[in-house]
C-alpha cells in the first residue's frame, strides 16, 4: 500500500505551502522559540533571512531566519554554522517550530496520475468522470473495478 500515496509534506500553519518533507526529519527533540521544533535536512518553497550569531542552549552558533515563502510567516531558522564540535551535524540543516508547521499529510500523486489515465478517452467511464482528488477515493474505486 505504501505505493499509492505520496510523499508526507509539513505545511506553513498560514498558507498551507508546502516546506518540508516528513522523511527528512532528523530530530524531533529540538527546541524552539515557542516550543517544541523538529529538526530536518531540507527544506522547501522557503527564503531565509541575513545570517548572524545566536549563543543557544547548546553553544554558539550562525543560524538564519527562515520564512514562507508565500506569506513570509517565521516557520523556523537554518544552521549555517556551528561553533563546537558535537554540534556540528546541525551545520546546513533546518529547525522548524511544531507551532508554525502542519500536521504532516500525504500528497496524493498516484490520485492524480489515476485521474489523468482515466480522462483518457479510451478509458471514458462516467463514474470516474471527475477527477480524483483523495487517495481515500482511489482506493475505494479499485476495490470497485
Ligand atoms: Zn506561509
Amino acid at each position: 500500500m505504501a505505493e499509492l500515496v505520496g510523499p508526507r509534506v509539513y505545511s506553513c500553519c498560514h498558507c498551507r505551502n508546502h516546506v518540508c518533507l516528513h522523511d527528512d526529519i532528523i530530530s524531533k527533540a529540538f527546541q524552539g522559540r515557542n516550543g517544541r521544533a523538529f529538526l530536518f535536512s531540507h527544506a522547501m518553497n522557503i527564503s531565509m533571512g541575513p545570517k548572524e550569531d545566536r549563543q543557544l542552549m547548546t553553544g554558539l552558533h550562525t543560524v538564519a531566519d527562515i520564512y514562507c515563502r508565500d506569506c513570509r510567516e517565521v516557520l523556523g531558522w537554518k544552521y549555517e554554522r556551528a561553533f563546537e564540535e558535537s554540534q556540528k551535524y546541525k551545520e546546513g540543516k533546518f529547525i522548524f517550530e511544531k507551532a508554525k508547521i502542519s500536521d504532516a499529510i500525504h500528497l496524493g500523486t498516484l490520485g492524480r496520475k489515476l485521474a489523468s489515465f482515466f480522462a483518457d478517452e479510451s478509458f471514458r467511464n462516467p463514474l470516474l468522470d471527475q477527477a480524483i482528488p483523495l487517495n481515500l477515493e482511489v482506493l475505494r474505486i479499485q476495490t470497485e473495478v
